[in-house]
């Protein structure tokens, strides 16, 4: 081993090599640094009268599987300007860290490709070090994402912990970034958001939500000009929900032949058509079903009809099929679907706004899939600061740091 070895292989620059000893299966450099370049931390003056050294040792790069370690006694300083004794800057390491600055940008490149577990084992350190080494890296990238640009956004909020724990989440629809994660679900969880929002000068043109009260209310309030857009999955899921209540009504009021018909069409009623699957009978089955029932028959072509309001050529056809809709749903005399028709009326500005912004909340599906994966990796959400910077950081795939 030699000084520029030291330098060139290890990037240690005003350090000179002293000795190498193997213990524990790896290596230990001890290095001292010149004298030259001793500076006051606070000052930068070179005019420093030494005052012994204080000793530490550093993680770095491995040597293949050998760890390395380095010894380095960092010399302390009297600086005759400050009037301070101190130990001068160590330029390869960040304050208060056990391992350099190259360690951890090693253990970041593994973490693209590892585990966090993996890469622990295989620099032979806790679990605990690589996570907070991920963690500073992400603080540092994805803590504040720069708002000012936003023009259209998603909202919606994301159970974790089986339902008992809900984060909101904010995505940029233009860059397919998450911009936002709050604690929470509802009005409260979004208010950090606002305020960053406003500090930040953006003007938002629209925004894609649920029909929730609380999110209407939010986006009138904090965004009066933008264009709020009620995002077709969520509006097809009511509907299908709608539907299996009507379905279990029915069902509670049905002869046993009847219950009989009506439980083997549950999951067939949510289904697209296409999806249907003609070998195992589900199209007869559920032809079957509706046959029998006349109100459930009405309501599933109903349901059927209104995923065609997105299809349409332009705003105003959309406006006379959703127009029409509504009347044959509070014809139909069914008053689950007169309530859902209702409702729909309600919300119609919403609706006939995806034909000025055809935005949907669909893009946060791929943000709710990664943080499934998230989920079933080991860390959990344990750390929730940790779990909520991967997700701002999910739609790089370069900082998909691995569990
Ligand atoms: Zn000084």
């Amino acid at each position: 081993m030699s000084t520029s070895l030291l330098y060139h292989a290890f990037g240690f620059r005003g350090y000179d090599y002293v000795k190498t000893d193997y213990r524990d299966g790896g290596l230990t450099f001890t290095i001292g640094q010149r004298r030259h370049t001793y500076r006051c931390q606070v000052c930068n003056s070179r005019d420093v009268h030494p005052r012994g050294h204080q000793e530490r040792t550093f993680k770095t790069v491995p040597i293949g599987h050998k760890p390395v370690s380095v010894v380095l006694p960092i010399p302390r300083v009297h600086c005759p300007r400050c009037d301070l004794i101190r130990q001068v800057a160590v330029p390869f390491a960040d304050p208060r860290r056990t391992y350099t600055r190259a360690f951890e940008r090693y253990a970041l490149e593994l973490g693209r490709l590892m585990t966090i577990q993996d890469v622990a084992q295989h620099l032979q350190v806790s679990w605990d070090v690589i996570k907070d080494i991920q963690k500073r890296d992400l603080q540092r990238r994805f803590r504040k994402p720069r708002l000012c640009k936003l023009k259209r956004i998603a909202i919606d909020e994301i159970a974790v912990a089986k339902g008992h724990r809900y984060l909101t989440v904010v995505l940029n629809l233009d860059t397919g970034a998450v911009v936002f994660v709050g604690e929470g679900k509802g009005a409260e969880a979004l208010d950090p958001f606002w305020r960053r929002l406003r500090a930040s000068k953006a003007k938002v043109e629209a925004v894609a939500t649920d029909m929730s009260a609380a999110y209407i209310g939010a986006v009138t309030r904090c965004l009066p000009d933008a264009t709020l857009v009620f995002d077709r999955f969520h509006v097809m899921k009511l509907v299908n929900d709608k539907l299996t209540s009507l379905r279990r009504q029915l069902h509670a009021q049905a002869t046993a032949e009847g219950k009989q018909v009506l439980k083997g069409v549950r999951w067939l009623l949510l289904k697209r058509p296409e999806n249907l699957d003609a070998r195992r009978g589900e199209q007869r089955r559920l032809r079957e079903a509706l046959r029998l029932n006349a109100p459930l028959a009405a309501a599933y072509y109903l349901k059927e009809d209104l995923s065609q309001f997105w299809e349409q050529e332009d705003e105003e056809q959309a406006q006379a099929f959703l127009l029409d809709w509504l009347a044959r749903a509070e014809g139909s005399g069914i008053p689950i679907v007169v309530g859902l028709a209702q409702t729909l009326r309600e919300h119609a500005l919403g609706l006939m706004a995806y034909y000025d912004y055809p935005i949907s909340t669909g893009p946060l599906e791929g943000t709710n899939n990664k943080i499934k994966t998230m989920k079933r990796q080991a860390y959990g959400y344990r750390d929730k600061e940790f779990f909520k910077l991967k997700i701002l950081a999910a739609h790089e795939t370069k900082y998909a740091l691995l569990g």
